[in-house]
């Protein structure tokens, strides 16, 4: 197909025509070229759809605006370009009656962003720094953000004429109503792109992926956020940066359990610890403690190290590390082993009298 013609030329109009002599030209010559018109014109109809390819673009702002920047190949187009779609006369109706769309205009603050980071419960305790990769819109270092390529890459609107409004007089059975709106080339801003710049297509904002460093204070726990101000997305149009949030996980660990503040652990201990007592190792997450296990101790009594547990964020106050003690039943017995507590036993060790109680008691229950 040959080349594509201006679509201002096609519409015969010129480049700061408004929406309502865009319009006019469109009306004048689809009439003109209408096929139903022109039944022997073969070219009558490759015009009527050029025309109608010029106006779908000229009459939104939006399509208008892409144009004027990138010409025919509009790079930000995702429907890829501006094709000779034509959806017949009710698209043209919805461009005539409210078309057009509002946009903001001001500065736009750029999104927040959220990263969620797994750490190990040393690292909750003691404090890290982590290293992560962040995928975001960052501003265009090429135009500082500004999307265009030279400072005269930002012209005065010829619209609006840099009011950034356009005031329409209508006359209507009820007399003149007077209203003002938004500019539709500018949207607002009184300046339009003329040299976008090349490195971010006149958007002022690229996709980057960013290694940024997570300091993380003592004492986190599954669902602390940090938040890192002005790492988020960058802003549009001149808006400040969002902030990036990164949310923590504790991950579970093998042997400590996190009750608050305190750790938890539970420990093995022998029969004949337990009976005599003894001084044992645990382990704590600053490192193995002795423990002193008095004589006489059950399973699942629990004992307190000081200041062992998770130190409190911001403060000074420290958890404790709790220990558990569970008495493991000796197995595998050698026949030497059996015997001594067979010795053991007889010895007076094992008290019957409360058990034969507990077994009248069962018995006196069973009507015995
Ligand atoms: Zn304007
Ligand atoms: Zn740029």
């Amino acid at each position: 197909m040959a080349a594509k013609r201006d679509y201002y030329e096609v519409l015969g109009v010129d480049r700061s025509a408004s929406l309502e002599e865009i319009k006019r030209a469109y009306r004048k010559l689809a009439r003109e070229t209408h096929p139903d018109h022109n039944p022997d014109d073969p070219q009558a109809e490759e015009r009527f759809k050029e025309i109608n390819a010029a106006y779908q673009v000229l009459s939104d702002a939006q399509k208008r605006e892409q144009y004027d920047m990138f010409g025919h190949d509009g790079p930000r187009m995702a429907s890829g370009g501006f094709g000779e779609a034509f959806g017949g006369f009710g698209d043209i109706f919805d461009v005539f009656f409210g078309g057009g769309q509002r946009r903001s205009t001001g500065p736009v603050r750029g999104s927040d962003l959220e990263y969620r980071l797994e750490i190990t419960l040393e690292e909750a305790a003691f404090g890290t720094e982590k290293k992560i990769t962040v995928d975001r819109v960052e501003a265009c270092d090429a135009c500082g953000g500004m999307g265009v390529a030279s400072a005269e890459g930002m012209q005065m609107c010829p619209v609006c004429r840099g009011a950034g409004q356009i005031r329409q007089v209508q006359n209507t059975l009820l007399g003149q109503i007077s209203t003002v709106t938004t500019c539709y080339r500018c949207h607002g801003q009184g300046q339009i792109i003329t040299d976008p710049c090349r490195s971010c297509q006149g958007q002022g904002r690229i996709q980057r992926t960013r290694d940024l460093t997570v300091r993380i204070p003592p004492g986190v726990e599954t669902g602390t956020t940090l938040r890192l101000g002005g790492q988020g997305e960058a802003g549009m149009r001149g808006g400040p940066a969002g902030d990036l949030y990164v949310v923590l996980k504790v991950r579970e660990h093998a042997v400590f359990k996190r009750d608050g503040l305190d750790i938890l652990c539970e420990v093995p201990i022998s029969f004949t610890q337990a009976a005599l007592g003894a001084e044992i190792q645990v382990p704590t997450l600053y490192g193995p403690e002795k423990l002193y296990v008095p004589e006489g101790t059950q399973t699942g009594a629990a004992f307190r190290i000081r200041d062992k547990g998770m130190p409190e964020p911001n403060g000074r106050r420290m958890g404790d590390q709790v220990i558990q003690v569970r008495v493991c039943t000796p197995t595998k017995l050698t026949e030497k082993q059996k015997d001594l507590l067979r010795q053991f036993a007889a010895a007076g060790g094992e008290k019957h009298s409360e058990d034969k109680s507990f077994f009248e008691k069962i018995k006196e229950f069973l009507g015995g």
